[in-house]
């Protein structure tokens, strides 16, 4: 059975609602999911508090994808199975989440400077109901107003790390991070390592007490999925993968299902719901 231990719902920058994410996956015959919404766990706690989880016929992993301070790489942290009520993480997560508002401010503050005629309404009304505002929901709104042909060139024009637009995110080193996934009863796994674009830095973020490390990934190749097994069996981590699914059909994957792992990777990451 195929499983997927990576995407994203409305509560930061998907398209599809936690319990449309849910519906979207059962059809898709997905057998465990992860939800990991950036700097947010509302998401799971909607489905929570509706009592939408556990959902019949797929098993959910609560989680999470947290951004790592660094100067000049991407560096992304999940935690699966975190406690959402856990009172640190809240705090953390507030601090986050207000920090990603004053920056989405002066993102669109530094592309009014250089031209571009967007508001901060604008792009709160492409986010919705998203408190993670990202430099996703500014890039759809450059898009949609005809100023890059696509979100990825937008990013490579404006929003990346040392361009134009760019604001760093509230700073939360790596190791405080992973710290903070276990305080909340989580496992840290370091997401999408090809991406961070430096497999020495990968090794030292290994050896920094994450458990578990993406290797299924839709932009890893087969050679990189290896390398990092291999990375995994060398430091004694947990396997993961997951699609990064986000629903939008100009990003790969357009579809749940599309890419998936093994069952046998997933659930590991599983913890059935404590009977009270
Ligand atoms: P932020 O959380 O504000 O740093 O925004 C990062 C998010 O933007 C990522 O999670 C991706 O969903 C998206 N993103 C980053 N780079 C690109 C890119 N080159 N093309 C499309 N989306 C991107
Ligand atoms: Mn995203
Ligand atoms: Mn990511
Ligand atoms: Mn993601």
């Amino acid at each position: 059975m195929p499983s997927d231990l990576h995407m994203h719902t409305t509560y930061s920058d998907g398209s599809l609602t936690p319990e449309e994410l849910v519906d979207a996956a059962k059809k898709a015959g997905l057998h465990y999911i992860a939800i990991t919404d950036h700097d947010t766990v509302d998401g799971i706690g909607s489905l929570y508090e509706r009592g939408l989880y556990p959902a019949r016929g797929i098993h959910i992993i609560p989680g999470i994808e947290f951004s790592a301070h660094h100067t000049q790489r991407e560096i992304h942290i999940l935690g699966y199975n975190i406690d959402i009520y856990y009172g640190h993480l809240i705090d953390k997560l507030n601090d986050v989440t207000e920090a990603r508002w004053v920056r989405f401010s002066e993102m669109v503050e530094k592309l009014q400077k250089v031209g571009y005629q967007i508001t901060e309404t604008e792009v709160l009304m492409i986010a919705g109901a998203s408190k993670s505002i990202s430099r996703s929901h500014i890039a759809r709104l450059l898009v949609k107003k005809g100023y890059f042909p696509s979100v990825r060139v937008a990013f490579d024009e404006m929003l990346n790390k040392g361009k134009p637009a760019y604001v760093p995110h509230y700073r939360l080193e790596v190791g405080e991070i992973i710290d903070l996934i276990k305080a909340a009863g989580g496992t840290p796994v370091l997401a999408h390592p090809k991406l961070i674009g430096d497999d020495g830095l990968v090794e030292s973020i290994c050896q920094q007490g994450i458990e578990g490390i993406e290797a299924f990934y839709p932009q890893h190749n087969e050679e990189d999925t290896k390398r990092y097994i291999a990375m995994a069996d060398r430091y004694g981590l947990l396997v993961s993968g997951g699609s990064d699914f986000h629903g939008f059909p100009t990003r790969y994957p357009a579809k749940l299902g599309i890419f998936t792992i093994d069952d046998r990777f997933a659930e590991k990451f599983y913890r059935p719901v404590r009977k009270l």
